[in-house]
């Protein structure tokens, strides 16, 4: 039978390790479960480590890569007697007191680890357009989010593509650095609310490609246009761009939660008070549960919090 442990963290993003990081101060002896490497890292931590420059990250007014300031999340909760397993949660069971979760095996019959309190920092990810050399291009031209990365495309033509309030507002924000900005969107009627439209309708430097989706990529190193498909007539027309902004939703790490953990209709987890989730011990913090801010610094603020609060619950002693 494994330990029972007072603290786990399932997820290694600023949300996760700033948990870590208070938790571990607080003589929980934390373990995180860091997630597995993706296809473009070598390392888990969550959406920084594709990301390159961060600039709005407070104490570093030089900037730092994304992967660097994951790497100093880490050892700053290291520091403090946090330990770390590279593997993904395949299963959990929280209606067992301590709760139970699966890496390696879903369908052992007993639980890898045990604790008496979780906190779930899986994140988000943003939905990508599936096209060829996408992920190469992420940070190199390709981005997910105009508030991160918008200061770096002053002059650039952008090309924007979705039709919800992402869309639109990440197009509205990007008019203050870029040369133009195309909304390519695959209806000829967007979704996104009346007013931000009629902004950005009105707006002199956005325009729209209706009925269209973006086709191909290029660029080997950095973007330097797209392919345009028209979805009625079916024609392609290439488009001098230096930008893509991908605005088309977000997918919350939230499956293995899914019948235990309370959700909204996007999979986002539902918290409150503070970030307590609808399970006693069971707390969410970062973007896994914040569909509204999604910024490095939100989420670490929200991973205090859920520290806080756990370890609250844990000395109450209702584990
Ligand atoms: P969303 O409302 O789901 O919109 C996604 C957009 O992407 C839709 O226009 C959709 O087209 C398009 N799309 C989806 N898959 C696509 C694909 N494979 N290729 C091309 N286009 C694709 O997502 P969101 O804009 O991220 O907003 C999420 C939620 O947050 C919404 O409730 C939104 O109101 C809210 N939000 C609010 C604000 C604000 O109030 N300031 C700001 C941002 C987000 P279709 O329209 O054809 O489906």
């Amino acid at each position: 039978m494994s330990e029972v442990r007072n603290l786990i963290i399932v997820g290694s993003g600023p949300a996760g390790l700033t948990a870590a990081l208070y938790a571990a101060r607080a003589d929980l002896g934390p373990l995180v479960i860091e997630g597995e490497p993706s296809s473009t890292t070598d390392q888990p931590g969550g959406a920084l480590m594709t990301t390159t420059e961060v600039e709005n990250f407070p104490g570093f007014p030089d900037g730092v890569l994304g992967p660097d300031l994951m790497a100093r999340f880490r050892d700053q909760a290291a520091r403090f007697g946090t330990t770390y397993e590279m593997a993904r949660v395949e299963r959990v069971d929280l209606a067992r007191s301590p709760f139970g979760l699966w890496v390696g095996d879903p369908h052992a019959d007993e639980p890898t680890h045990l604790a008496r309190a979780l906190i779930v920092a899986t994140g988000a990810k943003p939905v990508m357009l599936g096209l060829e050399g996408e992920q190469e291009l992420v940070g190199h031209g390709v981005s997910t989010c105009a508030t991160c990365d918008g200061f770096f495309f002053r002059d650039h033509d952008i090309v924007v593509v979705g039709g919800g309030d992402s869309a639109v507002e990440e197009a509205l924000f990007l008019t203050k650095f870029a040369r133009s900005v195309t909304i390519v969107h695959r209806r000829d009627e967007l979704r996104a609310s009346k007013i931000m439209q009629a902004r950005a309708l009105a707006h002199d430097k956005i325009r729209f490609r209706w009925n269209s989706v973006v086709e191909a990529l290029h660029g080997d190193t950095k973007l330097e246009g797209v392919t345009l498909r028209d979805v009625l007539t079916g024609e392609r027309t290439p488009l001098a761009a230096t930008g893509l902004f991908v605005a088309i939703g977000h997918r919350p790490n939230t499956d293995i939660f899914k019948g235990q953990l309370e959700m909204d209709g996007g999979g986002y987890l539902i918290t409150g008070p503070g970030t307590r989730t609808n399970v006693d011990g069971v707390f969410a913090c970062g973007d896994v549960q914040d569909h509204v801010y999604r910024q490095a610094i939100t989420a670490a603020g929200s991973g205090c919090a859920a520290a806080i609060d756990a370890e609250r619950w844990l000395e109450a002693g209702t584990a």
